[in-house]
């Protein structure tokens, strides 16, 4: 995960190591490697442009302390703009004073939407939960049975129309799963919807009647990290067609330089809340910021 990142920036770093203080000039090189490293992890430019004019500003006010050299100071600093722009603290889910919690899932098809749904049942249900996950997307012909094949997995009840009934509305079903959530007492339901291959408006207004439908306490953006800064074009369509709380970044095991985990954040002001790691159920967990920070820069 970030290996291109983390190498580039500690080759930055390794060339500050002899310098006992360190000069503009030194600053000005520093920073303009740090801004090759940023531009090749494919970061969007605006936040490329605001990390290094961040980190420029404070390594130069920086006064040299006793307790680290040049070298470390940059580190630091680094590290600490990494942290904020990949959000700062951990964002957790909201639950709703009054169950069920309705949780929806948006994103383009083969995101990793419907993993994603599993891996999160679980990751509820192993926290005390009883989730209900909910086939919404009707539109991928084998999307209702994977969901059942995951639920299954992840030991949580699905719900799903009939099969032999038609195609079936989304909305209906969306809307109908409140209700045998509350017969059932599932505290949180869990919503997953279509997705197409690309940005539609079809799609977009799809998700926009499901929410209308259920109003969710959380609507989830989930983005396949590998497509880099791609994340960003898609996360600001889907912010205008649907609206969203946070962002799930999957396939993160496969993301080699970090575009879209660095990129989304500053470009939508929503925060990253969990993090996929490849296809087991298992290989999912909350998104911590100071973790991932100090990954890319071990
Ligand atoms: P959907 O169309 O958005 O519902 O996407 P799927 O959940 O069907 O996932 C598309 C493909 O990506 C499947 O082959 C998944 O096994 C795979 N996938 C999903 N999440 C991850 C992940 O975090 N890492 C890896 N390596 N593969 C994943």
């Amino acid at each position: 995960m970030f290996e291109t990142l983390s190498d580039r920036l500690t080759s930055v770093f390794s060339s500050l190591r002899s310098k006992g203080r360190l000069s503009d000039a030194d600053i000005d090189a520093t920073t303009r490697e740090i801004r090759i490293a940023l531009l090749e992890a494919d970061v969007a430019l605006p936040v490329v442009k605001a990390f290094v004019a961040q980190v420029k500003e404070r390594a130069r006010g920086s006064e040299v302390s006793g307790a680290l050299n040049p070298a470390q100071q940059v580190v630091k600093i680094v590290n600490e703009e990494l942290i904020a722009i990949l959000g700062g603290e951990t964002r957790r889910l909201r639950f709703a004073k009054t169950p069920p919690t309705v949780i929806m899932l948006a994103g383009l098809q083969g995101a990793g939407k419907t993993t994603l749904a599993g891996k999160l049942a679980r990751w509820l249900r192993e926290q005390g939960h009883v989730p209900l996950l909910v086939a919404a997307d009707l539109q991928r012909p084998n999307a209702v049975n994977q969901l059942q094949v995951m639920g299954e997995r992840a030991g949580v009840v699905t719900y799903a129309p009939e099969p032999g009934n038609g195609v079936g509305d989304p909305i209906e079903v969306a809307r109908q799963s409140i209700e045998v959530a509350r017969q059932k007492q599932h505290d949180v339901v869990l919503i997953d919807t279509a997705g197409r291959l690309g940005i539609d408006q079809e799609m977009m207004k799809q998700a926009a009647d499901i929410r209308d439908a259920v109003s969710p306490d959380e609507v989830l953006f989930v983005v396949d990290a590998m497509i880099g800064q791609d994340a960003v074009t898609t996360a600001q369509a889907f912010m205008e067609g649907v609206g969203f709380d946070g962002v799930v970044l999957t396939k993160l095991d496969g993301d080699a330089r970090g575009g879209a985990a660095l990129s989304v954040r500053h470009i939508t002001g929503k925060p990253i809340m969990f993090a996929s790691t490849g296809e087991k159920l298992e290989d999912f967990d909350a998104f911590h910021p100071d973790r991932m920070a100090s990954r890319i820069l071990d």
